[in-house]
């Protein structure tokens, strides 16, 4: 536990979005630096009661303040009934993801955002992430398609990779200046 001294920012951050679309990816891939290999979707939790899977925590040091950041790793969904109310309401980012190889998870974000109407705060930084750009060529997903969607919906937006580790640091860090610059 860190007191107010150890760091000027705390973010709060909760990622959403379908199962299998790298979410837990992304969170190791900006916490450990991996990429777990030959991992398969989040499976072996409890699907009825098991919301969060990990506290990510990573301190990342700049040259006039510390900040820490606190991740929420959602897991088990039963997609649109995932996460409690609690989690949201905490929330100064959310990082709603979808893979761009997979239209269905595109498709879906309409029900997200219904979710994050009904239950985040009203202050609350939402950024769209486009994962795993590393398969250019099983692309589902125009990227003009997913920024005018972002556009539309007030969103931030940007394409990772977590396997390549693209733009994974830049998600973390352009959410950050968003919250310091709103705060
Ligand atoms: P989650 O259910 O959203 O947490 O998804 P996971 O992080 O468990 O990833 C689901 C699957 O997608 C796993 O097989 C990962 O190895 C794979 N995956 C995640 N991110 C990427 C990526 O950036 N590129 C590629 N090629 N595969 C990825
Ligand atoms: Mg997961």
């Amino acid at each position: 536990i860190m007191s107010m001294e150890d760091y000027d920012y705390l973010f709060k951050i909760v990622l959403i979005g379908n199962a299998g679309v790298g979410k837990t990816c992304l969170v190791r891939r900006f916490t450990q630096g991996l990429f777990p290999p030959g991992q398969g979707a989040t499976i072996g939790v409890d699907f009825m009661i098991k919301t969060v899977e990990i506290n990510g925590e990573k301190v990342k040091v700049h040259p006039n303040h510390r900040e820490v950041y606190k991740i929420w790793d959602t897991a088990g969904q039963e997609r649109f009934r995932s996460i409690t109310q609690s989690y949201y309401r905490s929330a100064n980012a959310l990082i709603l993801t979808y893979d761009i190889t997979c239209e269905d998870s595109f498709r879906c974000l309409p029900e997200w955002l219904k979710e994050i109407e009904q239950y985040a705060n009203n202050q609350v930084v939402t950024i769209l992430v486009g994962n795993k750009i590393d398969l250019a060529d099983k692309r589902e997903v125009l990227r003009l398609r997913a920024e005018d969607f972002a556009q539309a919906q007030s969103m931030l937006y940007l394409e990772t990779s977590a396997k390549e580790s693209d733009n994974v640091e830049k998600l973390f860090l352009d959410l950050a200046c968003e919250l310091i610059r709103e705060a």
